[in-house]
């Protein structure tokens, strides 16, 4: 057997709802790992999680998929002596050793006030022990190469490197939202980020098939399973917008296209919320990163909607974006140069700072209510990134 010492996250801040936050963080990292025959322990301000020594390479994986961590490591546990100490420490000095790194510093944590010797104590008996008996190996207070960390609590604990973690809210804390994912590399970040603050993730893409390919529909699903390991999984509606585009394309004037498209596409997305009890909406836009995101034409595609919409990439940048993006593992499956519908009939000199009236005029003029219906009723629905 192995243990890994799990550091809950923000959501010890949380006061009176912790212990729901905490019920619902130990049920999406079960859920996660049902597939693993596990033991999951809440202490206060740790969670320790034992299994088999062969599961380590997916209950690493699993680790670094969920949201409400601020880091993880696997441990050596022992007794609750200085001797025994002393021992797990310098085992741990000798792997240190072995990873070229020459000085290092004990930290210690006594939760446990009754074990007579305190903090510094402890940092100095094992620090000793270390120092004596790893050659090669020694303290240095200020500016170690690495710490080991030993805490005495209910049993001793002792781990050299953490892992850090994805900090955030565990998902399911903040009610569900609709994230509209396109194929590009900002909506699936987007949803990464909300998922970070606690919200469940479902997902509508639009598409125009045949005039949009079957691979960008699969890159589309791609993603949708790369998002939903950390959402624990997600619908994803597939809605036809075919014959929606070619009316904008018939009625309104070409430089108007884009505006209305987006504004179809919330109009659309927010039925499938109200119909789904999902409470918001969730793009990937960024101010001003390209002619349908100025702060005239996002007012544009609002317009029409009640319900409230989140935009957490609203001020970064494409490169810190791009990175984060990497970070998820999204990144290569962004870049595969398959089109999605925003390119058809795109116009090449777009309105850059949309008036609402004229733009709610237009719409109210395409007059979509009964084919936005349709194609929500012909659309198809798949499950991504589910732990099944
Ligand atoms: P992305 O990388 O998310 O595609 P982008 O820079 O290409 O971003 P736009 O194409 O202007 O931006 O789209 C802005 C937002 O509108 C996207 O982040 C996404 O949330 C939504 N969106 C765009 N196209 C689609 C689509 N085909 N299906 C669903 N949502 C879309
Ligand atoms: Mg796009």
């Amino acid at each position: 057997m192995i243990t890994y010492l799990l550091k809950p996250g923000e959501l010890t801040l949380k006061g009176e709802n912790r212990r729901e936050f905490e019920h619902i963080l130990k049920r999406n990292i079960k859920t996660m790992l049902k597939a693993v025959n596990m033991l999951l322990v809440f202490r206060p301000g740790r969670i320790f999680l034992s299994c088999e020594e062969e599961s380590h390479v997916q209950v690493e994986s699993i680790l670094n998929h969920v949201f409400g961590i601020s880091g993880w490591a696997q441990v050596q546990s022992c007794e609750k002596t200085l001797e025994a100490m002393c021992h797990a420490a310098v085992m741990e000095g000798h792997r240190i050793l072995a990873q070229g790194l020459r000085s290092f510093k004990i930290e210690a944590r006594r939760t446990d006030k009754s074990f007579p010797v305190n903090s510094y104590g402890i940092c100095c008996k094992c620090g000793d022990a270390v120092q004596d008996t790893v050659p090669g190996l020694t303290i240095n207070v200020q500016k170690p190469d690495a710490v080991i960390n030993i805490e005495v609590r209910e049993s001793v604990f002792v781990y050299g490197k953490s892992v850090r973690g994805l900090r955030g809210l565990p998902v399911g804390t903040a009610g569900r939202g609709l994230l509209l994912l396109s194929g590009g590399i900002d909506s699936p970040v987007a949803g990464f980020m909300m998922a970070g603050r606690g919200m469940g993730i479902d997902a509508v893409h639009f598409h125009s098939y045949p005039y949009t390919s079957v691979e960008s529909r699969q890159k589309v699903i791609d993603l949708a399973h790369i998002v939903g390991r950390y959402t624990l999984g997600m619908h994803v509606w597939l809605v036809n917008f075919a014959a929606i585009q070619q009316r904008i394309k018939e009625k309104a004037p070409l430089e108007w296209n884009t505006i209305l498209l987006r504004m179809a596409m919330m109009h659309c997305a927010e039925q499938i919320a109200l119909k789904r009890g999902l409470k918001c909406l969730i793009t990937g836009e960024s101010l001003s990163q390209v002619a349908s995101q100025t702060v005239e034409n996002i007012t544009c595609t609002e317009s029409t909607l009640k319900m409230p919409i989140f935009r957490p990439l609203i001020g970064m940048d494409k490169e810190s974006i791009s990175a984060l993006a990497v970070r998820i593992g999204t990144y290569p499956i962004s870049i595969l140069p398959y089109p999605d519908c925003c390119v058809l009939f795109s116009p090449q000199h777009p309105v850059l700072r949309g008036n609402v009236t004229v733009a709610t005029n237009y719409y109210e003029m395409l007059d979509l209510e009964e084919m936005i219906k349709n194609a929500i009723y012909q659309s198809s629905i798949e499950k991504c990134g589910f732990y099944d």
